[in-house]
């Protein structure tokens, strides 16, 4: 039965399906792993005509690019430890966190490691491998690439931890080196070639990580530009000391201006009444009250932990007679302060025009929607952090 829409599933119905096609998918995934795996050590994908399993998944099975590389590398490790089809069943491991895993499992250590693993989601599965198999520090490095950079070509060994979603980065690695295998994989497998290279932040052990990133010359400017201004405090222009001074401005100075965060505080100046502007001691509450994080809570006891386009929300909205003190305000991601003023003002009605009055009182709101960049406001009780 082809589905094609679900507009007449009341909330608690819908819910419950969403929750019953979950699993249904997780299941289909975990027989098409056992199968898979079957079928990759028959190498039946040779007598149909195709060179590896990667092609035929691709062309017959019609999977993804990234949807090839997780299973086939999930079937692999499942068919040494079984165990694993029946935690990606539940929905303890998943495909991403399997691959990951999977070039550290040993016949000793995989229960533990897989049990350990269950449950986490990939960065904390990359964290966990960091602990138990702590990497060197990599060397600072800047590399001059190409002015046209050429198609790299994907080069996975055996420590690589994330190969689709962390495509090698070039200038740290070599450009057009032999094709990529998979660890412990009985076939080469041809990965493609990735879209475009992409920031890489990986763990590397205990408190340690790798960050990769591609940087304009304007950059490379300003890099050289700051080690020689540090020249007196940091003689060795170390990179990572270099950046970790400028982040730590840099921090500051966007927590002072999003949260109000000073070091010496002023005595507020007070304010009308009738302003719903936050004052800059209210701000500096909330954020630190509510740990920088949206603070909603839905019915079912789960708080939103959203940390970014966070805005201060009026909790008895300024429509209503709502006051900017920090009794009445709160921190909310976007997508909460939309859904409280659903909640409040109905469906729809989150983008109210500026000078509608309510109760009132003046609802100075800025309308905007997306697309409208920082300092816009969705509705007319919140105020955006900047
Ligand atoms: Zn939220």
């Amino acid at each position: 039965m082809k589905i094609t829409h679900a507009s007449h599933l009341g909330t608690a119905e819908l819910t419950a399906e969403l929750s019953r096609l979950a699993r249904c998918e997780r299941e289909a995934t975990a027989a098409l792993i056992v199968h898979l795996a079957e079928f990759d050590a028959r190498r039946l994908f040779e007598g149909a005509g195709y060179s590896s399993l990667f092609r035929y998944c691709r062309k017959v099975l019609h999977l993804s690019e990234d949807a090839v590389y997780n299973r086939i590398k999930t079937a692999r490790a499942a068919r040494r430890y079984p165990v694993i089809v029946n935690r990606l069943e539940s929905g303890a491991l998943s495909l991403t966190t399997v691959r990951l895993i999977a070039p550290r499992l040993t016949p000793e250590n995989h229960q533990e490691l897989l049990a350990a693993a269950s449950g986490k989601g990939k960065q904390a599965v990359e964290e966990l491998l960091a602990r138990r198999f702590p990497q060197a520090d990599v060397p600072a490095r800047v590399r001059k690439l190409p002015s046209r950079p050429a198609a790299p070509v994907a080069n996975v060994t055996p420590t690589d931890t994330a190969p689709t979603a962390c495509p090698p980065v070039a200038g740290f690695e070599p450009v057009g080196t032999a094709p990529a295998t998979i660890a412990g994989a009985e076939a080469p497998l041809a990965l493609p070639v990735p879209a475009a290279p992409r920031a890489v932040v990986r763990p590397l052990a205990p408190e340690r990580y790798e960050i990769r990133f591609t940087a304009s010359a304007e950059m490379r400017e300003k890099l050289r530009v700051a080690q020689d201004l540090l020249g007196h405090a940091l003689p060795s222009g170390d990179i990572a000391q270099v950046f970790d001074r400028a982040l730590t401005l840099l921090v500051a100075d966007l927590s002072r201006r999003k949260f109000a965060a000073t070091a010496r505080p002023r005595r507020s100046r007070g304010q009308s009444d009738e302003s719903r502007n936050v004052p800059a001691e209210v701000k500096r509450l909330c954020a630190a009250r509510d740990q920088r994080r949206c603070a909603f809570v839905a019915p079912n006891g789960r708080r939103c932990d959203e940390r970014r386009f966070l805005e201060f929300h009026h909790v008895v909205p300024y429509a209503a007679g709502g006051l900017p003190t920090a009794e009445n305000i709160q921190l909310r991601c976007r997508a909460h302060n939309g859904h409280e003023a659903d909640l409040f003002y109905g469906p729809g009605k989150r983008r109210l025009r500026r000078g509608v009055v309510s109760n009132g009182r003046a609802i100075c709101g800025r309308e905007s929607g997306p697309g409208t960049g920082p300092g816009t406001s969705t509705h007319s009780d919140s105020s955006t952090i900047p």
